[in-house]
């Protein structure tokens, strides 16, 4: 593989690759943009199968935290740290003092926090080493209430823009995935009156949230295909892709999940189908605006306001899709482009 060509494609100013025999320590951290600021991206621990993969991911992430962060108006650059290993059995606080100890070493170019595959008390050993960390167990803890929150004001905003009107009550939603994000979603529209559908390969919790919420459970293998107003993708990646996109049967897709189209032409054929996509990195941005607030303090109502303040640039970005006749994927990163590029010449 040529690493320059792969860095050249993705966009990253920066790749570093960090390695520690006596810990077993493998990663790399990709830098993608810093027009706007350091930049901040989480920590994945993933098993990936080859050398490659681990540094697409890399770059792709961090690509994403850049736009996501610059949409959501954060002073902040986008970067992401991968660490190549199994989650269940090969973390030690050594090797997070080691990982730690590269990210000191960036002097704030890159703050990490947690992402999939890592935890609180992850990121408490590798703040023994450097500052540049955050969502310790002392600061802050989980963002998915509040990325469910972004979500939840995505679905509003596409629900208005589509209807005329945000209103909830006897609007059917169809949530895929009942994790941290999917179960703080349900019960926040639940709340408001939505018809709700769910799944879970977890089936039993998935159960349990049913009888709570009084929604319906169906099959993970039928999710995408349910007849609904909103589909929300809050487990992973890619689920609108070829097998699934000609099965839809949903208005709307607002969801939390991260990078839910499996390729931009899947955002054209929404757009060709009458399907208003909502893009995933603005409405699930509730997060990392949690996440950031911390580097001054964290102060929750100002963070849920800001939150909030999703709705709006969803409801922003659907009319500039909509009044430009582009893709809604594609008016995101014009807006997300437009901020660092401003920021970059200046
Ligand atoms: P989680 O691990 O708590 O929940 C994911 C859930 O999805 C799990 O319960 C899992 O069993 C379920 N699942 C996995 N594959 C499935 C399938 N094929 N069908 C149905 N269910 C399936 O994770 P989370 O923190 O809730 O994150 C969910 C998604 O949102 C991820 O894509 C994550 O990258 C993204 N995201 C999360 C946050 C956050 O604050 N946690 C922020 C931004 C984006």
């Amino acid at each position: 593989m040529d690493v320059f060509p792969l860095m050249q494609e993705g966009g990253v100013e920066n790749l570093y690759f960090c390695q520690d025999r006596p810990s077993g320590l493998k990663a790399v951290i990709a830098i993608h943009n810093t027009a706007l600021g350091p930049a901040l991206g989480g920590t994945r621990f993933w098993n990936y199968s080859r050398e490659e993969e681990v540094i697409r991911d890399a770059v792709r992430l961090a690509r994403g935290m850049s736009y996501k962060s610059s949409v959501a108006g954060l002073n902040l650059g986008g970067g992401k740290g991968v660490i190549w290993g199994d989650p269940q059995n090969d973390k030690s606080q050594t090797l997070f003092n080691v990982y730690g100890r590269f990210i000191e070493r960036l002097g704030g170019t890159y703050i990490t926090a947690e992402d999939v595959g890592t935890t609180p008390q992850d990121m408490d050993w590798i703040a023994q080493e450097t500052r540049w960390v955050l969502g310790t167990s002392s600061k802050g803890g989980d963002p998915s209430p509040y990325t469910a929150r972004g979500v939840y004001q995505g679905i509003k905003a596409a629900l208005e823009f589509v209807d005329g009107t945000p209103e909830l009550k006897d609007k059917c939603i169809a949530i895929q995935g009942t994790g941290s994000v999917g179960s703080h979603l349900c019960r926040m529209l639940a709340r408001e009156g939505a018809q709700l559908i769910l799944c879970d390969l977890d089936d039993k919790a998935c159960g349990l949230l049913c009888e709570e919420t009084g929604a319906s459970q169906v099959s993970p293998e039928t999710i995408h295909a349910q007849e609904c107003d909103v589909f929300a993708p809050c487990a992973l990646g890619g689920v609108i892709n070829e097998n699934t996109i000609q099965e839809l049967r949903c208005r709307i897709i607002a969801g939390g999940a991260n990078n839910i189209l499996a390729s931009e032409r899947h955002g054209d054929m929404l757009e060709e189908m009458g399907i208003v996509y909502v893009p995933d990195y603005v409405s699930n941005a509730g997060g990392v605006i949690f996440v950031a607030e911390q580097l001054h303090g964290l102060d929750r109502d100002r963070v849920a306001a800001k939150v909030d303040e999703i709705r709006q640039t969803c409801y922003n970005i659907l009319s500039k899709a909509q009044s430009e006749n582009i893709p809604t994927y594609r008016a995101a990163d014009a807006i997300a482009e437009e901020r660092m590029n401003k920021n970059r010449e200046l």
